[in-house]
């Protein structure tokens, strides 16, 4: 694994120095049971004053910088032409070439806004992996998205570089069986969905040509470019040499439109991008924007929600800041890997996932052990993460039975230069903690069940 260039052993060097600080809340034992029993057991349902280490979600909560906070006092609140907007489309046009740039409020209204202009009913959407919003607002427009991962994708522990790929030879299939239903072929990068793992270019490039071989529009969802483009760097043959700017300039060479949410890789509190080449679809998608997020110089957004991503996605690219943010996410990994802790391999770009159901392998699927994990972290350290197994992305059968996903995995998302080495290391005893006692945790199940992204407000109770 690449490391800091100000690595000295195993330590992880953080590329800035802290000049404002914010008070984690510390509380007790007998305070934390109390409130994660009342918030049924779902880490959702929590205060954020109630949370010392929140790893729910790397989504708007990264540490602005000073210059970012510079320029967010000197926006322009113009509601028409803001200074802000045309600066960010610069920057924005520059990076991805593409000449149509709308600010949204975030990635979902991306989505939202072209899948809807595009989506009649019926298409089918293959991607590698798509996010929870992704296929939520493709299903609610009436199409269906299909994820093709590549086989080693499936293998949690397999050490794989570039796991996020898209099976390129069962894209083919589906297009030669379907073709007539799918407009529209997407590459999530890096894969969220699947471990936070990156995408190859090589990959990018075949994706690419079997798009333009079928007259498809090819879309990215760049949440994480930055990331991708970094890995793409010290992974791939070939990009030693080029800058993690020339690298995403390449990527977006690719592709015919981005869906992006400034909330991750802009290091920005909120905001989202959508950008592509056809001037006819700028049209309508320019008019249909002002009814729902607003006119097309402010998409939804103050000015200096617009500064602030258009500053962090020239901080994003630096190679320091991307060799220390991956170095953190690894670091964590090794530790907990170390210690026999089920953890996807290799770490992901923004979030390291715990294998639930082998951490916990005396609970049986059915008694959800994402959450019994998810409980025993806040409960035992206060720690927020996330699970995204059968809570957040199973099922039920006609007779209500589970269908369960692949994995049970619980996600601990890294905010952008939130949280020091310290932290992780705090983060890292307590989990190790848990294992090690782990015979004598116990299992879940539904108290309030909703039916769609069922992880944000269901409830549960213990077996
Ligand atoms: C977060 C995310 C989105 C949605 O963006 P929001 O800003 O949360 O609406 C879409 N795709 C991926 C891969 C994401 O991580």
């Amino acid at each position: 694994m690449q490391k800091n260039k100000f690595d000295i052993g195993n330590i992880v060097f953080e590329p800035f120095k802290i000049k404002s600080v914010e008070p984690l809340p510390l509380t007790s034992a007998e305070e934390r049971q109390k409130w994660i029993k009342s918030a049924g057991f779902n880490v959702f349902a929590l205060k954020s004053n109630q949370v010392t280490i929140d790893l729910l979600t790397d989504s708007g909560t990264s540490a602005m910088s000073d210059r970012q906070w510079a320029e967010m006092i000197r926006a322009d609140e113009s509601y028409a032409g803001s200074r802000n907007f045309v600066e960010l489309e610069e920057t924005v046009q520059e990076l991805t070439g593409m000449p149509y740039v709308i600010p949204v409020h975030q990635g979902r209204a991306a989505e939202h806004l072209l899948f809807s202009t595009l989506l009649k009913g019926g298409e089918i959407i293959p991607s590698n992996g798509h996010f929870d919003t992704t296929q939520a607002n493709i299903e609610d427009c009436g199409a269906s998205a299909v994820n093709l991962p590549i086989v080693e994708a499936l293998d949690p522990f397999l050490e794989y570089p570039f796991k996020g790929n898209l099976c390129i030879s069962k894209l083919e299939e589906l297009l030669q069986e379907k073709e007539a239903q799918i407009p529209i072929v997407m590459l999530t990068i890096t894969n969220n969905t699947g471990g936070g793992q990156p995408v190859s270019l090589e990959n990018i490039e075949a994706v690419a040509k079997i798009a333009k071989k079928y007259k498809k529009l090819f879309i990215i969802d760049a949440c994480r470019f930055a990331e991708n483009s970094f890995f793409i760097k010290i992974r791939e043959e070939g990009y030693a040499d080029k800058t993690p700017k020339q690298i995403a300039q390449k990527i977006f060479s690719l592709c015919d439109a981005i869906t992006f949410s400034g909330k991750k890789d802009a290091i920005s509190n909120i905001g989202g991008l959508l950008c592509f080449r056809d001037q006819q679809l700028a049209e309508e998608l320019k008019n249909r924007l002002i009814i729902t997020e607003g006119f097309p110089t402010y998409g939804g957004l103050a000015g200096y929600s617009l500064a602030a991503m258009n500053q962090g996605l020239k901080e994003v690219l630096v190679e320091d800041y991307l060799s220390y943010r991956l170095r953190t996410v690894s670091w964590t990994a090794e530790r907990l890997i170390e210690s026999g802790i089920p953890v996807v391999r290799p770490a992901g770009g923004h979030a390291i996932y715990i294998e639930a159901a082998k951490f916990f392998d005396h609970i049986s699927r059915q008694h959800l052990p994402g959450i019994a994990l998810t409980t025993a972290m806040y409960e035992l350290g206060g720690i927020r993460g996330c699970e995204l197994g059968t809570v957040a992305f199973g099922k039920r059968d006609e007779k209500g039975e589970h269908i369960f996903p692949a994995l049970d995995l619980v996600r601990l998302a890294f905010p952008r230069r939130v949280y020091t080495e310290a932290h992780m290391g705090y983060v890292v005893e307590c989990i190790k903690h848990i294992y090690n006692s782990r015979a004598s945790y116990s299992g879940f199940e539904f108290e309030q069940e909703y039916k769609v992204l069922r992880h944000f407000r269901s409830t549960f109770r213990r077996v």
